[in-house]
């Protein structure tokens, strides 16, 4: 058998994705390898073909326990040997399937990190023949990352430990450059091929709102993506609970899961929605890694994140099974000082030198900074995450709101110039608040304490609405016309192009949202056309709602999720495809021989009843 039969049997996929090959191939040559592509771009694929190539079995180091028992219950249905150890197994389970292991029952093991450090486990290890470990969500190997796992740092002695050494694969979606190079250290990977795949995923539409009622344009929000299952983000716990609370009261089942829930709650709601019961789940950022839930229809995000690399991975938890989806964040001002507040008053990690936290806090201000950039931007939202992540792109997308929306172009040069002026004047010491107070003559006592009642600038754009003042300094700011430091109290600078604005007469312009595209629905499908022939299919076609509820029926009867059975997507290309015969059946994506045993009569009948 060679890659490509694997990927057809066992998959049901005719063709590798962007640099799954080249992973597959040096791992199955027994080169070490560090793949870090973007959530749902496939790096599970990149192991599991190479553990069926190689002799022997290959261990799946994850974090997320919870979470493997899914993942080995879709490689069993995909007809592929698995099995799970972690602390969830009774010990007579756990004895069970090492021994099975040991007779080399299994082609897959996935792990959790804590057990690697068990002397029996250990001891089983020598006797197995294992050509190949691979260490998903490898990032939480590194203190810089924002998953920091401890238990983590033992993989390198546990792989040291082996009679012989396996090739070692290391997976994340996280790509800053830090990262990647404690993963080669930590992991004492061996000259590993190593790719970083586009981020793009075109597929995801990505919008920012800055709305006056979060909950008011939730619900409109939630109304319009009622056939879908989607995650909202919340900062907080509190946060969390409101806006399940809302949602629930509006008639939505919506569940909720963050870190102050027990155990057993959290991995209820996490289930409920992983299996479709609950078509919301509500959210803090500890939900979702290594979630490969794949219908995920969208994903807003209720306050801003603090920085691209959380947004665009929670983001990123939409449309993996490449399904449009939809990518939206809430922004409020409110959300950069909170953040801003997390950041200076986080506990530091005791593991880090008071020079190392204060580096680490360095970075993270920046960080928000870009973050709010994205939220404040009239680029395309695609490219300005791109080239934050170090990557080329095209200037517009025409997949996210900047890109549809259509936009005046307003001249700004009067107010930019009492801007600039105001902030020289107050010598570069005050921030946004007091600079734009002072400008608008504001009556408060700290301006008359700090006498800037009496200076030359003030009251000179009194009458002017503060939120457009707001969106002038935030574009200065954005074009490097206006500096700010990233401390505690940020005050305004000059920068770097304030001198053609001041003194050559620089016109100074802004793009202002006209008009909002709130009902994409029409438009969108003839743009992914072209990408996708599956996206045509309308999300209320009666033949996909009569498959989905088959599958459903497949599903439970199993006590499994429907993803097992089949993808969204894979349901979409039956629609499109409209096979009749199981020859015709294997040409749609996502079914493989084994899938094609086991479901395929079923689907062709529920077909064949449409057509
Ligand atoms: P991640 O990189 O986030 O770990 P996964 O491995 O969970 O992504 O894969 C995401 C989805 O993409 C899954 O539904 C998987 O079956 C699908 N997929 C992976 N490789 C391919 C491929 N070559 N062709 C089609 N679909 C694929
Ligand atoms: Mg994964
Ligand atoms: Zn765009």
């Amino acid at each position: 058998m060679d890659k490509l039969e694997a990927l057809r049997r066992y998959f049901g996929y005719e063709a590798f994705r962007p640099g799954q090959e080249g992973v597959v191939d040096a791992l199955c040559s027994g080169r070490d390898a560090l793949c870090v592509m973007p959530t749902g771009a496939g790096k599970s694929l990149c192991y599991q073909i190479p553990a069926l190539l190689l002799h022997g079995v290959t261990l799946v180091v994850s974090p997320l326990i919870s979470l493997m028992k899914d993942q080995v219950a879709a490689l069993n249905e995909a007809g592929v040997r698995a099995a799970y150890l972690n602390s969830s197994l009774t010990p007579g389970q756990y004895r069970r399937a090492l021994d099975n292991a040991a007779q080399g029952m299994y082609k897959i093991i996935y792990v959790a990190p804590e057990r690697l450090e068990t002397p029996e486990f250990h001891m089983n290890c020598a006797r197995m023949e294992i050509p190949l470990v691979a260490v998903d969500e490898a990032h939480c190997v590194s203190q810089w990352g924002q998953d920091f796992r401890p238990s983590y740092l033992r993989i390198r002695e546990f792989i040291a430990g082996l009679p012989v050494r396996p090739a070692v694969g290391a997976f994340t979606a996280t790509a800053t450059e830090q990262v990647r190079e404690d993963i080669g250290k930590l992991l004492e990977l061996r000259t590993p091929y190593c790719i970083t795949t586009g981020f793009d995923r075109p597929n995801l539409r990505f919008e920012v709102r800055a709305p006056k009622d979060k909950n008011q344009e939730l619900l409109g929000l939630m109304q319009r993506f009622r056939n879908r299952c989607g995650i909202v983000y919340c900062a907080t716990r509190k946060g969390v609970e409101e806006v399940c609370d809302v949602l629930n009261v509006h008639g939505y089942s919506a569940t909720r899961y963050h870190a102050g829930l027990a155990d057993e709650e959290r991995r209820k709601n996490q289930d409920d929605f992983l299996y479709d019961r609950a078509t919301v789940m509500v959210a803090t950022n500890a939900f979702g890694m290594g979630i490969d839930k794949s219908n995920v229809g969208f994903v807003i995000h209720y306050n801003m994140p603090k920085n691209l690399e959380g947004y665009y991975q929670e983001a990123g938890r939409a449309g993996r099974d490449g399904s449009p989806a939809d990518c939206i964040l809430l922004y409020a001002r409110q959300d950069v000082r909170t953040n801003q507040f997390l950041i200076d008053h986080e506990a530091d990690n005791p593991e880090l030198s008071a020079e190392q936290a204060d580096a680490v806090r360095e970075n993270q201000r920046r960080a928000l900074r870009s973050m709010t950039d994205y939220c404040t931007t009239s680029e395309c939202l695609r490219a300005t995450i791109l080239q934050y992540f170090g990557e080329k792109a095209c200037s517009a997308c025409g997949n996210c709101s900047n890109c549809e929306g259509e936009f005046d172009e307003v001249d700004v040069t009067r107010e930019a110039h009492s801007i600039l002026q105001c902030v020289s004047e107050l010598r570069q010491r005050f921030g946004k608040t007091v600079v734009l107070d002072v400008l608008r003559g504001g009556k408060g006592e700290r301006i008359r304490r700090l006498g800037l009642d009496k200076t030359g600038c003030y009251g000179t754009l009194c009458g002017a609405e503060e939120a457009k003042l707001r969106a002038v300094l935030d574009e200065l700011l954005r074009t490097g016309v206006l500096a700010t430091d990233d401390g505690e109290y940020p005050v305004l600078r000059l920068g770097k192009n304030a001198a053609a604005v001041l003194y050559e007469n620089a016109r100074v312009t802004m793009k202002v949202k006209r008009w909002q595209a709130k009902h994409q629905e029409e438009k969108l499908p003839n743009m992914l056309e072209k990408r996708r022939s599956t996206a045509q299919v309308p999300e209320d076609d009666p033949l996909l709602a009569a498959l989905k509820a088959l599958r459903r029926r497949l599903a439970d009867a199993k006590h499994q999720p429907a993803f097992v059975v089949f993808t969204d997507a894979t349901l979409r290309d039956m629609c499109a495809k409209k096979p009749m015969t199981k020859q015709e059946m294997l040409l749609v994506s996502g079914v493989g021989e084994r899938k094609l045993a086991q479901y395929g009569k079923v689907f062709l009948e529920e077909i064949k009843k449409f057509c």
